[in-house]
């Protein structure tokens, strides 16, 4: 691109909800930044990062939402969902208990936010296969039930980052245009 007035046609907003430390913030250092951190560090104020990209030929800035660890109070607030077309939910395929929370941030989810907002579940860490804890199977037959895209990631590695995000603002493009 180079052109700094570039004129943005769409701007997508994108929540990521889950349990804690499940990997929500390195997914979007990840995507935003093509950065990974094993430190987990508490997010530091910021609310959102933004990446702008092309689709279709138009330009989307897509505005991603981290929830500055306020999943630990359970006291995500209407706010935060407020105006978001997408949502990525998000699991820790280590550990069986974030997988089994997502029904009730689902629930969570679809009380606040708009009833045609794309969803997307993601089991991450797939880096540490030896330590699954939440069968391919079964991640797959809940996105069926609920009508959700699934997939799963590694922050860490990069493995199917880009690739989920980018399914998610697809699919929000394709109900608005
Ligand atoms: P959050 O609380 O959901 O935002 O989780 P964080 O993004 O802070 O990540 C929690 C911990 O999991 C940190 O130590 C991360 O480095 C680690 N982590 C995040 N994503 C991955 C991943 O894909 N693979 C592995 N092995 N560790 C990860
Ligand atoms: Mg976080």
């Amino acid at each position: 691109y180079g052109d700094f007035n570039q004129k943005i046609d769409y701007v997508f907003k994108v929540v990521l909800i889950g349990d804690s430390a499940v990997g929500k913030s390195q997914l979007l250092a990840r995507f935003a930044r093509n950065e990974f951190s094993l430190e987990s560090k508490a997010t530091i104020g910021v609310e959102f990062q933004t990446k702008t990209l092309a689709i279709d030929q138009k330009t989307v800035k897509a505005q991603i939402w981290d929830t500055a660890g306020q999943e630990r109070y359970r006291a995500v607030t209407s706010a935060y969902y407020r105006g978001a077309v997408g949502a990525m939910l998000v699991y820790d395929m280590t550990k069986r208990q974030s997988f089994d929370h997502m029904a009730r941030w689902l629930e969570e989810l679809r009380g606040h936010a708009d009833k045609n907002i794309v969803i997307m579940l993601i089991g991450n860490k797939c880096d540490m296969g030896s330590l699954r804890a939440v069968p391919t199977e079964d991640a797959k037959e809940f996105a069926e039930i609920e009508n959700l895209c699934f997939m799963e990631t590694s922050a860490l590695e990069a493995t199917n980052v880009e690739s989920a995000f980018m399914t998610v603002l697809t699919e929000i493009y394709r109900i608005i245009s």
